[in-house]
């Protein structure tokens, strides 16, 4: 058996726009890195790499370790792991920092154990995983982190994933203010009712979404991202959310958004040129606030987890 293995695993963007746990896709950077190696301890063993970005190293805590243990249990066999993650995608920052991990382990230690399952089925226990970060199974970051592109999850019960071509024109702008939200505790203000009249214009919305991604109509697309449901109950635990939304608009973006729980915020543009522009004047607006933040441009990743140089 191969000893081990060196992956990378991209950062993604969930809850896109109207699409809140159904709807996400890969973003090119950053990524993670990890080493998987076999140990004959019986035991899984994290160690954390990056000290800016330091993730638990109690295997009971950490997304990589239990969604390994699920692989493990679902295959009936103990085999020890030494997990080494090198963060690179700030845990609480929006955009699949966990799910990268739990995505990065899950494949690694598929490929060590040559292959029991496809690359589809691994989504199932980095699922399991992303309970220890989020407080519930949701797939909508594991799903592109693992295939690449854009997917839907049409169905949680059962897991029913459809991949996506993302159209090629499609870039990201991703402004994320340094201040942490936890996805749990962003699901926790989350009413659990909703008006008729807002569910008819989201799943309006949804199919909008998803016919102007397939037909790559790009005018389509920044129609239908509006998300009437949990953009007004989340979009308060971001600082001048408003503003920012509205000044990526007037430059230009499809559409604006909150990147999974926040506080990352994405704009999605057509073409390179566009995501520069929209990219100045949020930084611009930002400067304003008193916040420290990081933005850049990405295009979307059609690859997913890889296998890396170690
Ligand atoms: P994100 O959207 O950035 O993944 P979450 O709030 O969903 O943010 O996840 C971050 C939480 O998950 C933190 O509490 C962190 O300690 C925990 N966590 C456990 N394992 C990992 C890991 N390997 N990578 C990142 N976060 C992890």
């Amino acid at each position: 058996m191969q000893k081990s293995i060196s992956v990378s695993a991209p950062a993604s963007v969930s809850n896109l726009g109207c699409g809140f746990d159904i709807l996400g896709f890969a973003l090119e950077k950053p990524q993670d890195k990890m080493t998987v190696r076999n140990n004959n301890l019986n035991k899984l063993r994290i160690k954390s790499q990056n000290t800016n970005y330091p993730v638990p190293e109690d295997p009971t805590k950490n997304v990589a370790s239990v969604a390994i243990q699920a692989m493990l249990n679902k295959l009936n066999i103990q085999q020890g792991f030494d997990i080494e993650i090198d963060k690179q995608i700030k845990p609480g920052s929006g955009i699949g920092s966990s799910a990268a991990s739990a995505a990065g382990a899950i494949f690694a230690v598929n490929e060590l154990l040559q292959r029991p399952f496809k690359k589809k089925q691994l989504i199932q226990f980095a699922m399991v995983g992303e309970t220890i970060a989020s407080g519930c199974e949701h797939a909508d970051n594991v799903a592109p982190c693992i295939l690449g592109g854009i997917t839907l999850i049409r169905s949680y019960k059962p897991i029913d994933i459809i991949p996506i071509d993302a159209p090629g024109k499609l870039f990201c702008v991703i402004l994320h203010p340094k201040i942490e939200i936890k996805t749990s505790e962003a699901r926790e203000i989350l009413k659990k009712d909703v008006l008729l009249t807002d569910a008819v214009k989201q799943w309006g919305n949804v199919a909008g979404l998803i016919t102007g991604l397939l037909k790559e109509d790009y005018e389509l697309i920044g129609r239908s991202l509006d998300d009437y449901i949990i953009e007004p109950q989340r979009s308060k635990l971001i600082p001048a959310y408003d503003m920012l939304k509205a000044t990526a608009l007037n430059a230009g973006a499809l559409g604006c958004n909150i990147s999974g729980s926040g506080p990352s915020v994405f704009a999605l543009t057509k073409g390179y040129d566009a995501a520069n522009k929209v990219m100045d004047e949020m930084r611009k607006q930002y400067q304003n606030e008193n916040i420290d933040f990081d933005i850049f441009v990405s295009s979307v990743n059609q690859t997913g987890v890889k296998i890396s140089e170690s």
